[in-house]
Order: structure tokens, then C-alpha cells, then sequence
């Protein structure tokens, strides 16, 4: 999950004028009203902000699955926001089946459970008073709350005190494993970590016969470099492990360092990383 900047008071024109047509007969006719075709006008607009990603699991969900828009709040729930351009999210069909209707909240007596056509957006009073176990990817900010371990790959692992971390992988299954080596925890390692290491034991067979330290340092600065880029382009997969990885050289180590091959490699990439990261970081 990353974050992303949502104009709330823009929603898409289609989207608008749908809403406005339908959202007297859906106060009318509760959940059955609710017409699909509606919100889905906002997918066109979802896809772009979104860069066809999936907002819980950020995989790219044109090629693993359908495209699904999402209701933050459950439409069984929350009917009235049915339309709302902060209640929708794109996602992919394996998250979105996973969360189902599920919505806890941190105290249930703040639930909203009046329906209103004004109080609507997911920012304001009375629904942000209402906290959300589930993080919302356009108003939360999800670097402050995950952090990432090796475990049968890469897992996502919650690290705020109020366990809202926790809750949404939960909830949406992001460590989910689907059968030989694959699943989210090996698609993050596949597709960010392996080509880090692929590199750092290229550059030091090719450098192991001489004494070029400094060589492989300079090598190995220029991936990072590279590997900070890469954190900031958000066309990429996993953008919240890219990020976490070039924040500190604890973080690096704590990922990288266990599947590197020799103490010695270690320690080389942990004094790199030290200098590189630290003075960036003060
Ligand atoms: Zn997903």
C-alpha cells in the first residue's frame, strides 16, 4: 500500500452526474438500490491515479486479475456512500474478496450509522471520527505504520501501537501465500530484492581477484542511487518496500543483509550503506 493524493473535491464528471441522478432512489432503496454501473464510472480516473495498481496490495492488477472498485467503506454497511468519491478504491479481485464487508473500527460506539447525504467525505467528521482499523491509502500515511522483515520472502508486518498495521494486512490478506514459492511475500522479494543481490555478487566475483574496494564501493553507489530512483517512480510494484529498503542502512541490512552470502559481504555493504545513508538521512 502506498500512499496517494486524491482530489476529493473533484470526482470524476461521469461519476458526478451518475451520482447525482441516483442518490435520492438509493436513500430510498438502501443497499438494493445501488447501482454497479454507477460507481464504476470512477475506474477510468482510478486507474490513472492508481497507475493500474491495486490500492491495499499495490500489484498490478491488470496482470493478475480483474479490476474491482472498491468500496472503502461496505456498500452493505455504508449504502450511502455508495457513490462517494473518497469511499472508492481500485483494487484487485484476490484483496477485494478477502475484505469482504468487514469494517472494525477502534471504537464501535463511533460507528456512523445515519445515513446523510451531506456528511459523505472519508477525510471529514463524522466518518474520520470514526477510526478505521483499515488504513485508507488517500488519507493514512502507510510508511509511518508498516515495516518489512524476511520471512518465506518478504512479509509486510504493522508497527503502530494501535494495531492498524496489523488489522489491514489482516483484513486484506497481504502476506497471502498461493503455492510453490509464489504469493505476495515472494513477489516482493522476486521482483525487488533478487535483482539487489543479483547485483552485489556480480560486481564482487568480477572484483574478488583484485584489491578494488573502492571500485565495488563506487559500483555500489551507483545502484543505490539507482535503487532511490526506482523508490520514487511509482510506475514500479512494491513502492513501499523500495522506500523502506534506501531510508537507513538498518533497514537495508535488515532485508538485504540476510541474503547476502558471506560475512565479509556483509560487512562491506553494511560500512557502504552506513556512510551513504546516514549523512542523507541527517
Ligand atoms: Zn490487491
Amino acid at each position: 500500500m502506498r500512499r496517494i493524493n486524491k482530489n476529493f473535491d473533484c470526482p470524476p464528471t461521469e461519476l458526478r452526474n451518475c451520482s447525482d441522478k441516483h442518490t435520492a432512489s438509493l436513500l430510498r432503496d438502501k443497499a438494493k438500490g445501488i447501482k454497479r454501473d454507477c460507481y464504476k464510472k470512477s475506474e477510468p480516473k482510478l486507474r490513472e491515479l492508481y497507475l493500474e495498481k491495486c490500492a491495499y496490495c499495490e500489484t498490478e492488477y491488470l496482470t493478475t486479475s480483474d479490476t474491482w472498485v472498491e468500496h472503502y467503506r461496505p456498500e452493505s454497511k455504508y449504502y450511502w456512500l455508495a457513490y462517494e468519491w473518497s469511499n472508492l478504491l481500485p483494487t484487485c479481485t484476490k484483496c477485494n474478496r478477502h475484505k469482504k464487508a468487514e469494517f472494525p473500527l477502534l471504537d464501535e460506539s463511533r460507528r456512523v450509522s445515519i445515513p446523510s447525504i451531506h456528511d459523505v467525505r472519508a477525510d471529514k467528521s463524522p466518518l474520520i471520527d470514526e477510526r478505521p482499523y483499515i488504513l485508507h491509502p488517500e488519507i493514512d500515511n502507510p510508511s509511518d505504520i508498516f515495516e518489512f522483515e524476511t520471512n518465506q520472502g518478504i512479509q509486510i508486518k504493522g508497527k503502530d501501537s494501535e494495531n492498524r498495521g496489523c488489522k489491514t494486512i489482516e483484513l486484506c490478506d497481504l502476506n497471502r501465500y498461493e503455492g510453490n514459492n509464489s504469493g505476495l511475500p515472494y513477489d516482493r522479494q522476486k521482483k525487488v530484492i533478487d535483482e539487489i543481490i543479483e547485483f552485489i555478487v556480480t560486481i564482487d566475483d568480477l572484483l574478488k581477484e583484485t584489491e578494488t574496494v573502492m571500485i565495488f564501493k563506487m559500483l555500489f553507489e551507483k545502484k543505490i542511487k539507482n535503487l532511490i530512483e526506482k523508490s520514487e517512480n511509482s510506475y514500479l510494484e512494491h513502492t513501499l518496500l523500495r522506500k523502506y529498503l534506501v531510508i537507513s542502512s538498518d533497514n537495508f541490512m535488515k532485508i538485504v543483509g540476510t541474503y547476502l552470502p558471506s560475512p565479509q559481504l556483509q560487512i562491506i555493504i553494511k560500512t557502504i550503506t552506513e556512510n551513504y545513508f546516514e549523512p542523507r538521512g541527517a
